[in-house]
């Protein structure tokens, strides 16, 4: 079969130029000129890489873009970068030689010149330019600008005339004799090339032009795999590496590398050889512009450390659904088939907009991109989630009835969605754009021209309006098909579909191709402070990706953010708000992504009203905030749901939870501790910390000995419900009294309530035993049934379903970590030492029945030094939606684990932690060889690179750092800093 490209777009083309483009540099370039201003006006970026000067490519290409794809000109053998505008080229980047360097680079031509005379080759210096010495070593002049097609017969005569004057292997020879050259000269790191022309000593590369696009490029989110590089010359050159090859760095691996060249060596593996010369290259260029005129369904880079692959089945279907979920903050999409179907369960949610009584739950706005698509009965498609920009692709390849479909939610413009499919025109049409997500919700549907506009309505009388325009193109059996999406939605009143038509409008204006990139640069922006890495466990890392994703995917980053249970991902908990978002979810926003976690105690302090009238109906004061909370703040907490027998069974968290109340103050101060936004907590954040502690101080009885309790209650272990003196629930509301006298010591609290919430603080009972250093989970616990799970059901069960409530209710067994989270939370709050027995006490008594309690368990295990442990929970978080662990990942991602997931990685194993100054303390397991974290603290841009031996601690601003667990105080400076990191304990 003679060889062919991929049958795919590329968004960036990197090109030689000699060879590639144009046959010599006399040739006439019009017909490549007029293609790359074409590409660039179709919003293709494209780089001309050559070992010449400016003046040369530019005289020739004459290109003059308007965008919005760049043009670029690497030159110099990777010492100069130009960017083409209207107005001509301007450099960019340029690596140029210090003094120094010019000096040794000078010795070392000479050095080489006299070398290769030393041999009876003539030889002389002809060119110096920025880093670059070119030695010329073709005696006849009828050789000085060989045409292309000729230089296997140079090579030839060059490589006779230097074995016979004794540099016995040709061409390479010649190159070492000037890397000797230039090692004597004193260069450390030359770069020596050879065309059969001349011997070229620099300290760059076409491997450093490549290495500077990746890096731009990436920048806009367009990973290697999304490039095509063409050259004419990869194959060996004699014995020397063929320039273009240099190219091919080791991280440009996933770009599709193309040869038109003669090569007479032929190419290295993994380079498709096209041949043809410039017209082959200029085909190429027509099929890629081709793709843009037919709409192609873009390609994503198919990095197996970024992508997470699914294969769809009518088992899996939901779950995949929730998986490949794509959302922005503001809404969210469901990763549904195109064309529904058994199993499915499409849905697109907006954040904030409810409805039913009482129990509200997120309304389900129009499906959007339904598509009418013939598959077979159960199609194993694939459909493939890129984390790093955010576009989920669907391929079913079965020969000609190939389809690939292909979505995103614009990170950029959030209201706004795209999506294409293509397909054998028998098979796929556009149909009807907008469909009702269920049989129970009534859509009004209406068209203008060639928008279609419908809207699902609430009972409070607001609603999610979708305006969508399709196009179509029939090209060769296939039909494209393309198509915009915009959103309006409100919560209290009817959306202005103007609204979304207008967006409509402004987004097809702009046109699909340039929402995606922006969309891609968005994410990437995202991403370059909040990455990470995890040497030795790629699993891990992908999971760890895919958490932070779907975290940072799930929450809004102005006005407010309700991050529900489950995101935007799923109906289930209804799109309510819980312990989950403060405890879980935030940590790690006000980490990677703060202006997030700032909406989300918006969200918070929007409610405070709501939370003061709560605690003022139960005649207390202060604020207490609900266990379940949707749009206006009241309790939503279902009273009771329904046994599978159809029995009635009570839910009590609703009135009895109330370790919410501290767990946002917590939410608050940590957001504070990572950021350094102290402004918050001197105004709102100050009421959400002072209010939420007036209430614990009304609710504290106290006994006649004087000691406090909280009496029923409901810790985090909500198998023993309405339960004395919970040890979780008491000293948060200690740590929560303490901080808030402090917060209210600078005003906003009287000097009475100060001393009476530290008085409080003080005999408010913990449950501590100094006998067992454990403390007891609530008055009574230590009487119940010493059950351990283990010998009942390997973790993570619901063991009150295996078991029966009753049977667990009167046993020791726990639903999730409750005691342990003090551990990882309010460290400071509980007794030195303590930690390895109440994890003895509580970890085999713990069913991890609750998803939240993995990855808590991981952190603190990691914490007591128990790494082995802590990895297999750790994995087990990680695995829990991608695997469907607790076989409800269909009704949406479990936010909370993934926000433990991060945390356990970031608090358990490195030990990092905010305050004064930034903790460090590693605990890696042994398998792992590093780790790499990106975080924000206190405004300064952070990175954590953690080995077993050392760290290094990179940032822009200076920081103050405590390593290890002396925490022993450094000063950091802007700037790497290597820490060893001694063996102490
Ligand atoms: C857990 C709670 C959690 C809720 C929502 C329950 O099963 O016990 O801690 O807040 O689910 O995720």
């Amino acid at each position: 079969m003679p060889a062919a490209l991929p049958d795919r777009t590329y968004e960036v083309i990197v090109f030689d130029w000699d060879g590639t483009a144009v046959p010599d540099r006399g040739a006439d370039a019009s017909q490549v000129r007029r293609r790359v201003e074409a590409l660039l006006a179709a919003g293709v970026h494209v780089v001309v890489v050559s070992g010449t000067h400016v003046g040369n490519i530019d005289g020739q290409l004459q290109a003059r873009p308007k965008g919005p794809g760049g043009l670029f000109l690497c030159l110099n053998r990777g010492s100069e970068v130009f960017e083409v505008g209207e107005d001509g080229p301007r450099v960019v980047w340029r690596r140029e030689a210090t003094q120094e360097e010019a000096t040794a680079l000078d010795r070392a031509a000479e050095l080489a010149v006299s070398q290769l005379e030393t041999f009876g080759i003539t030889a002389k210096v002809v060119s110096q330019r920025l880093n670059r010495r070119k030695i010329d070593i073709v005696p006849e002049p009828e050789w000085d600008d060989p045409p292309k097609a000729r230089i296997a017969e140079l090579l030839e005569a060059v490589t006779t005339r230097l074995v016979s004057h004794g540099i016995s292997d040709g061409l390479a020879g010649a190159v070492a004799v000037g890397v000797d050259a230039a090692r004597e000269a004193g260069l450390a790191d030359p770069k020596v090339t050879s065309d059969a022309k001349h011997v070229e000593i620099g300290l760059t590369d076409k491997a450093d032009s490549m290495r500077w696009v990746l890096e731009r490029m990436g920048g806009l989110g367009i990973g290697p795999g999304l490039m095509l590089v063409a050259g004419d010359e990869f194959g060996d050159l004699g014995n020397v590496i063929g320039s273009d090859a240099m190219m091919l760095v080791p991280e440009a691996r996933r770009a599709t590398a193309v040869s038109v060249g003669v090569e007479p060596q032929g190419v290295p593996t993994g380079v498709i050889h096209l041949g043809g010369g410039p017209d082959a290259f200029v085909a190429v260029l027509d099929e890629q512009l081709e793709h843009r005129r037919r709409m192609s369904v873009p390609a994503i880079d198919d990095d197996p450390r970024w992508v997470v692959e699914v294969t769809d089945d009518v088992a899996h279907r939901r779950v995949n659904e929730s998986i490949t979920t794509l959302a922005n903050g503001l809404i969210g999409v469901r990763g549904a088939r195109e064309e529904d179907g058994e199993g499915s369960l499409p849905l697109v949610l907006v954040n904030g907009v409810y409805t039913g009584q009482p129990v509200p739950r997120l309304l389900p706005g129009p499906i959007w991109p339904a598509l009418m698509v013939r598959s077979g009965a159960d199609s194993a498609d694939r459909w493939r989630l890129d984390l790093r920009t955010g576009v989920l692709l669907r391929e079913r390849d079965d020969g000609a009835a190939r389809l690939r479909t292909f979505r995103f939610v614009s990170l950029d413009e959030p209201t706004v969605m795209g999506a294409r499919a293509e397909g054998a025109a028998s098979r796929l049409a556009g149909g009807e754009a907008l469909r009702a997500p269920t049989p129970d919700i009534a859509l009004d549907h209406h068209r203008e021209q060639t928008t279609e506009i419908a809207v699902t309505r609430s009972d409070r009388n607001g609603g999610v309006g979708v305006a969508t325009t399709t196009r179509e193109v029939l090209s060769d059996g296939r039909r494209l098909i393309e198509r915009l999406a915009a959103v309006c939605a409100d919560n209290e009143r009817l959306p202005d579909t103007y609204e979304a038509r207008r967006r409509l409008e402004h987004a097809t204006a702009k046109g699909f191709d340039a929402l995606l990139r922006s969309h891609r640069a968005a994410w990437a922006e995202r991403w370059r402070h909040a990455s990470l890495s995890i040497v030795g466990d790629p699993d891990a890392e992908l999971a760890v990706r895919f958490a932070l994703f779907h975290l940072m995917a799930s929450t809004a980053d102005t006005g407010e953010a309700a991050v529900g249970a489950r995101g935007l991902s799923g109906p289930a908990y209804a799109g309510h708000v819980f312990w989950d978002s403060d405890v879980f979810v935030l940590p790690v926003l006000a980490a990677v992504h703060p202006a997030a976690a700032r909406a989300m105690l918006q969200y918070r302090v929007r409610r405070l009203p709501a939370a003061v009238r709560a605690a003022a109906a139960a005649g207390l004061p202060g604020a207490r905030f609900p266990w379940e909370s949707a749009d206006d703040g009241t309790d939503v907490t279902p009273a009771f749901v329904r046994g599978r027998d159809g029995s009635v069974i009570p839910i009590r968290t609703g009135q009895r939870e109330e370790h919410i109340n501290a767990d946002i103050a917590w939410a608050a101060c940590e957001y504070a501790a990572w950021t350094g936004d102290r402004a918050f907590l001197e105004a709102e954040g100050r009421d959400l910390v002072l209010e939420t502690a007036r209430y614990w101080a009304g609710r504290i009885r106290l006994d006649r000995a004087g000691a406090g309790h909280l009496y029923g209650v409901i810790g985090p272990d909500e198998y023993h419900e309405v339960v004395d003196d919970n040890a979780y629930t008491n000293v948060m509301a200690r740590w929560h009294l303490r901080r808030a006298a402090l917060a209210g010591a600078a005003g906003g609290a009287t000097q009475d309530e100060i001393v009476r919430w530290r008085a409080l603080a003080d005999v408010l009972v913990d449950g501590y035993r100094a006998d067992t250093g454990v403390y007891e989970q609530f008055a009574g616990y230590t009487d119940l049934d010493p059950l351990l799970i283990a010998d009942y059901a390997t973790p993570p069960v619901a063991a009150d379903m295996l078991l029966g409530p009753e049977t667990v209710q009167r046993s020791q067994l726990i639903k999730q970590a409750d005691v342990l989270m003090l551990y990882h939370l309010v460290p400071d709050e509980t007794v030195p030492g303590s930690l390895l027995p109440n994890l003895e006490r509580y970890g085999p008594r713990t069913a991890h029945g609750s998803s939240l309690s993995p990855p808590m368990h991981a952190a603190v295990l990691a914490r007591a030094g128990r790494v082995d442990e802590a990895l297999d929970l750790f994995r087990l978080a990680c695995r829990l939606d991608l695997d469907d662990l607790t076989d409800t990942t269909a009704g949406g991602l479990h936010l909370a684990t993934m926000g433990g997931v991060w945390q356990a990685l970031a608090y358990g194993f490195l030990g990092v932690r905010p305050g004064e100054a930034l903790s460090l303390d590693p605990r890696l397991p042994s398998r792992w060889e590093r780790v790499e974290l990106n975080l924000w603290f206190q405004g300064a841009a952070v990175t954590v690179d953690v080995g077993h031996d050392e760290a290094v601690v990179t940032t822009d601003q200076p920081i103050p750092l405590l390593v290890g667990p002396r925490r022993r105080a450094v000063d950091l400076a802007a700037g790497s800093t290597t820490i060893p990191l001694r063996k102490e304990s």
